[in-house]
């Protein structure tokens, strides 16, 4: 049967990363997602299309954007560098060929499902050598589901390990076409308190948890993410009620990795010009952070921070 070319928006690939699986992984990021977290690290992955991004700190105040706009969608403010009305954005990327200092810059490509795995097959070697893989993260890479299907299975074909950093909320049917070729899930569980998540993230958990129970049921090897947000879920009632419902999802789960808010956002939300809708103070100390890795290690084989 002929295959037809399967595209999507990639944000970017990083190699040699060392924290979104086993070994050494190349890690796809996928743009767009379901979820509004509000303190979501990387805001530029949100949306599901391409789309220009100022950095302002670099803008020199020269007008030349101003000038290219076809639509008018481009502003200078003194002191406060380039901003884009979304509504008016057309994509045209005039301004950005235009800017002579790197002020406003393009983020995501559309791609070919192979022409990812092209990219990510040059660290083959590594992989094997390092019992790593590939990642396909976001974003939310289900928000893409056709696209990261095609990248996993062409990755499985040619023998290299996948895995699925994904943050749960996604259609059953896709999930489960997906599964047949991912080696192992890394599951975002953010809160526990139905009512608090859709508050933090604008959806509710409950598809989230059911397919937390749908994939371990399958067997599929699963690690669960779970950033500390303070003032959001850092609450021992929503940590006891994280571990126990992981403790009874059984053997498919190899462990919780604890990701501590980081204040590191705000400066991406500045650089961007961009309101940085949780700034949330400072990071969590090692003191913070203990309690919680003591109350999973109870309920779970493996407990890591940072992941
Ligand atoms: S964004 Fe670039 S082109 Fe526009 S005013 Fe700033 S420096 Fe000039
Ligand atoms: S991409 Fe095109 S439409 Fe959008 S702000 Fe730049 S010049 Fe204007």
């Amino acid at each position: 049967m002929e295959q037809h070319p399967v595209f999507g928006v990639v944000n970017d690939i990083q190699r040699m990363c060392t924290c979104d699986g086993p070994g050494f992984r190349t890690v796809v990021f996928l743009k767009g997602c379901y979820l509004d977290c509000r303190w979501c690290h990387n805001p530029e992955g949100k949306r599901r299309f391409p789309e220009v991004i100022p950095y302002v700190g670099n803008c020199e105040g020269c007008g030349e954007c101003l000038t290219v706009c076809p639509t008018g969608a481009v502003t200078v403010d003194d002191g406060l560098g380039p901003r884009i009305d979304r509504g008016l954005c057309s994509t045209c990327l005039q301004c950005v060929k235009a800017c002579k200092y790197d002020a406003l810059v393009l983020w995501g490509r559309i791609m070919l499902a192979e022409q990812v795995v092209a990219e990510v097959e040059l660290d083959k070697m590594i992989h094997v050598n390092s019992g790593g893989g590939v990642t396909i993260s976001g974003g939310e890479p289900m928000a893409q589901p056709d696209f990261v299907l095609a990248i996993m299975a062409a990755c499985k074909a040619r023998g290299i390990s996948t895995a699925l950093d994904t943050c749960g909320h996604a259609p059953w049917e896709d999930l489960k076409r997906v599964l047949e070729y991912t080696d192992l899930v890394m599951f975002d569980i953010k809160q526990m308190d139905g009512h608090k998540h859709r508050e933090y993230s604008g959806v509710g958990n409950e598809l989230i948890l059911e397919n937390a129970k749908r994939i371990a049921s399958l067997g599929v090897p699963i690690r669960f993410r779970i950033p500390i947000i303070p003032g959001s879920n850092d609450s021992t009632r929503n940590w006891e009620s994280a571990a126990r419902f992981i403790e009874c999802l059984g053997d498919a789960v190899l462990g919780v990795d604890l990701l501590p808010y980081h204040p590191f956002a705000g400066g991406k939300y500045r650089a961007f010009g961009m309101d940085y809708p949780y700034p949330g103070g400072e990071g969590l100390a090692d003191d913070d952070v203990a309690p919680v890795i003591d109350l999973f290690l109870k309920h779970v084989p493996e407990v890591t921070v940072g992941g």
